[in-house]
């Protein structure tokens, strides 16, 4: 899948649409879901163009990969969600349900957060 520069999360980074940031650094933004899921839903991707999880881990910087998961722990301490768990989800393509094609990851807390998957 090549990258679509018109998807959401590219005009939330450009500025073309507002977003409730969380976190932001040179190569990070996190921000909340517009249509949460739980109490706390945040969506942490990257700034680079790259649309899945796969395309990230294969074609991203080492300091865009590292930075990636180094703003983890920030996230996770603002949300205040290391003492009582959360859940963290990427879809990935049209088998994983991923609705906008830049690869982003969904943090899930403030409740218990229940099955892996629907039954
Ligand atoms: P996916 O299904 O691709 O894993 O998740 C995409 C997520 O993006 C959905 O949870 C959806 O609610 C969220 N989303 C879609 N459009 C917007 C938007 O314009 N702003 C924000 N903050 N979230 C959005």
């Amino acid at each position: 899948m090549s990258y679509d520069d018109q998807n959401i999360f590219a005009k939330i980074l450009r500025g073309e649409i507002p977003n409730k940031t969380v976190y932001e650094d040179d190569h990070v933004l996190a921000f909340e879901d517009i249509n949460p899921h739980a109490p706390v839903h945040v969506l942490v991707i990257p700034k680079g163009p790259y649309t899945d999880i796969g395309d990230f881990s294969a074609n991203a910087s080492d300091l865009e990969i590292t930075a990636y998961y180094r703003a983890f722990p920030k996230i996770l301490d603002k949300l205040d969600l290391t003492g009582d768990g959360y859940r963290v989800i990427a879809n990935c393509g049209i088998n994983g349900g991923q609705e906008v094609p830049h690869f982003h990851s969904h943090i899930l807390g403030g409740t218990k957060i229940g099955c892996m998957v629907s039954k």
